[in-house]
């Protein structure tokens, strides 16, 4: 439903991640846990985390970390140009990583408000220092360049190893030459990269501070909130019998929507989330915009759109344009099918014909329609759904379709609700990685939904196996007084999609850091975890999902269908509001000198591709993704669930079931663990069993129509 928004992966190697500052309390201990351990001859080694209790702690951390890497760098440089110098360097972004992932733990975890800015700021400090000393480097960047002589020696994985770093380090240098004169040039050019770049930075830190230290507090008499189940929120209940609604907490706004029967509580509840930030953000989009087109600007390229879009499988706007709009074509006769279904129930709860329909009343709308049409009450369905029980479930399936074995892990966590997991190879036993779930809201905490790789996959100079760990922050709604935390549908969806992403982040065998897990083109990030939400439509997993938490009771087969085909219901709803955001999300970064101002454009662009927005509404300052994260690339969730289709398809079509273990080691070894190894589209045709001529007529057509057996 609209205002739907998930993770951030870290790409290790774009340097816009979002930083985030937040606020509020925990207490952890400063412990380094850590352990080495021998599997069959292969040494494998789980980096260590920090965790930090003064901001001494994080300075003396700080400085550790960039002593250590200095003299990394220093050794680098010495290396004569060549295939040793390559793999060191690819060496040096995995220590990177593993530096950072304690900063990035710490704006997740620290309890102390300020302790967490002093996290984001030397986080921050240290991205400025890595551009500054590694990417930046002129004399790197040589010998990176010089390397290519060597081509004929190195193997066909070190010379896409090559590519991608140089894709790295290409924008920085665009003036690079021999001469003294360009030398200078090139300085200068680095320079101003420097700048521009931290200057986005802190825009989008602030951007992204706005929306997660914001509150939206209501309050509601019992009578404003009819329809709700009110044992879902009884610890939001006031002495004075009033509730006390956070808009800002995802589980809470999406109650109201779903279940709330006055149009004037979900108006409030929808305009209090949704301008949650519009006034201080306001000011920030012009700005961020501006900078991101003068980075652009400073390798060439016109605009922000076609930077991004560099090498990856669209290749220009125009092209990834007409993607777009050839998935709103196969979309938009849902999408009108489902807004009849909204007006006919509208009309018949408000007994007057054609009412008007309002964002606020797609999902309150479309329930009813679900509970009356097919008698299925998707709100209720939580009492199936606790939340271990979930995770149980996800995981023995994970450990059947992927041949794994997953543990939990005593390990030491930051959070009494935080879980830990070690994930095995099934028949070796060989450790692959870790994933941590933090599962509930807490304050302070990032309100959204999001995985993030803490480090990478890699091998070092002495032969040992960095394990990778996988981070996921979640916001479900928390046990309550005598119930435990009991999951949505749509929660349990999330869950299913963040762990799409840790499995593409864990279960690569990619030995470089730069290549490894999530570090694949960027174009194919959001299929991994597209695939996976897949197996909310399949009848085997739901029925042992579904199991009520009380009596222990299960769904008939005939019932579990009917789910299904509810779970649909809404689903162009949501394709059209992904679809729309990408255009628009494309029409505000291609713009070179736009006389329209942001709000204009995404007036515009909702009005004709979604609903029109009243004048007070701005939904983009509440929108986390465009403005740190997926800017101008929020598109790869559209192409994720084109492609997640094609995926089930296949699966269906040569096994029929998506959880069918031998199509998901084929899956899982030919796509998955591949990382960035293979260019996207050579992934994909691997995958369908493509030659280079077919596959490229399927990306030309991808979007317009769905596989048939035949034409993959
Ligand atoms: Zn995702």
């Amino acid at each position: 439903m609209e205002g739907i928004q998930r993770e951030r992966p870290n790409l290790l190697g774009s340097y816009f991640l979002g930083l985030l500052i937040y606020s509020s309390l925990v207490f952890l201990g400063f412990a380094p846990n850590s352990s080495a351990q021998t599997e069959a001859s292969v040494v494998q080694l789980m980096p260590k985390l920090f965790y930090f209790e003064s901001a001494q702690d994080l300075q003396r951390y700080y400085e550790r970390s960039i002593e250590d890497l200095e003299k990394r760098i220093k050794k680098l440089v010495e290396i004569p140009d060549g295939r040793n110098f390559l793999l060191e360097l690819d060496r040096l972004f995995g220590f990177f990583g593993e530096k950072m992932a304690s900063f990035h733990l710490a704006e997740v975890a620290l309890a102390d408000s300020k302790l967490r800015e002093e996290a984001s700021r030397l986080q921050l400090r240290a991205y400025v220092w890595w551009n500054k000393e590694v990417i930046g480097r002129i004399e790197i960047h040589r010998k990176l360049r010089h390397v290519e002589v060597d081509m004929d020696r190195l193997a066909p994985k070190e010379r896409r190893l090559l590519d991608g770093l140089q894709s790295n380090f290409r924008h920085w240098h665009s003036a690079d030459s021999d001469s003294e004169e360009s030398k200078l040039l090139a300085q200068q050019s680095a320079i101003n990269r420097i700048q521009l770049s931290q200057n986005i930075e802190i825009a989008e830190n602030l951007f992204q501070r706005n929306i997660n230290m914001a509150k939206a507090t209501l309050i509601f008499a019992e009578e404003d909130l009819r329809g709700v189940p009110l044992e879902y929120i009884k610890d939001l209940k006031l002495k004075d019998g009033r509730y006390q609604i956070e808009a800002a907490e995802w589980w809470q706004f999406d109650l109201i929507m779903r279940s709330a029967n006055s149009a004037t509580t979900r108006r409030r509840t929808y305009r209090a989330r949704e301008s949650i930030a519009a006034q201080i953000n306001d000011l920030l989009i012009p700005q961020i915009l501006e900078l991101r087109r003068r980075l652009a600007l400073t390798s060439g390229v016109s605009n922000w759109a076609t930077y991004q879009l560099e090498g990856l499988v669209f290749e220009s706007p125009k092209e990834l344009r007409n993607f777009l709009l050839r998935a709103e074509k196969r979309n938009r006769p849902k999408f009108i099918a489902e807004q009849t279904l909204i007006r006919k129930m509208k009309s018949k709860r408000m007994g007057r014909s054609n009412p008007e329909i309002y964002l606020y009343d797609v999902a309150y709308y479309l329930n009813e329609y679900v509970k009356d049409e097919l008698a299925v009450d998707l709100v209720g369905l939580r009492d199936y759904l606790e939340f271990e029980h979930v995770l149980q479930v996800i995981f023995e399936q994970m450990e059947t379709s992927f041949h794994l074995k997953i543990k939990r892990s005593q390990v030491k966590v930051w959070d009494q609700n935080v879980l830990a997991y070690d994930v095995y190879e099934r028949e070796s036993g060989t450790r692959k990685g870790r994933i941590y779930i933090d599962p509930f809201p807490r304050d302070g905490k990032d309100k959204w939904f999001f995985s993030l790789s803490l480090n990478d996959r890699f091998v070092d100079q002495d032969g040992r196996v960095h394990i990778p760990s996988n981070l996921i922050v979640a916001n479900y709604p928390p046990a309550s007084e005598g119930a435990p935390a009991l999951l949505s549908m749509e929660d349990v969806e999330t869950q299913l999609h963040e762990l799409g992403h840790s499995l593409h982040q864990i279960l690569t065998n990619i030995d470089y850091a730069s290549l490894s897990g999530m570090n694949s083109q960027e174009d194919i990030t959001e299929t991994p975890s597209k695939f996976l939400e897949v197996w909310m439509r399949d009848t085997e997993f739901l029925s042992k999902l579904l199991v009520h938490h009380k009596t222990g009771e299960r769904l008939e087969p005939e019932a579990i269908n009917k789910v299904i085909e509810a779970l649909r219901v809404g689903s162009a709803h949501r394709r059209q509001g992904q679809i729309a955001k990408s255009i628009l999300d494309l029409e505000l970064h291609e713009a070179e000198n736009s006389t329209q101002s942001a709000r204009q454009i995404e007036q515009k662009i909702y009005a004709k591709y979604f609903y029109p927005l009243d004048e007070k509404s701005f939904p983009l300052t509440s929108f986390s993704h465009l403005f740190g994260g997926y800017d101008s690339l929020f598109w790869i969730y559209e192409l994720g669930s084109t492609l997640a289709e094609r995926i089930e398809n296949l699966f269906l079509s040569e096994a029929g079931s998506i959880l069918d273990p031998a199509m998901s080691a084929r899956y899982r070894e030919r796509f998955l663990s591949q990382g960035g190894i293979q260019l996207s589209r050579d992934l994909i045709a691997d995958l369908f069993e493509m030659n280079r001529n077919s596959c490229a007529k399927f990306f030309n057509k991808l979007g317009s129509h769905r596989i048939t057996r035949d034409s993959p």
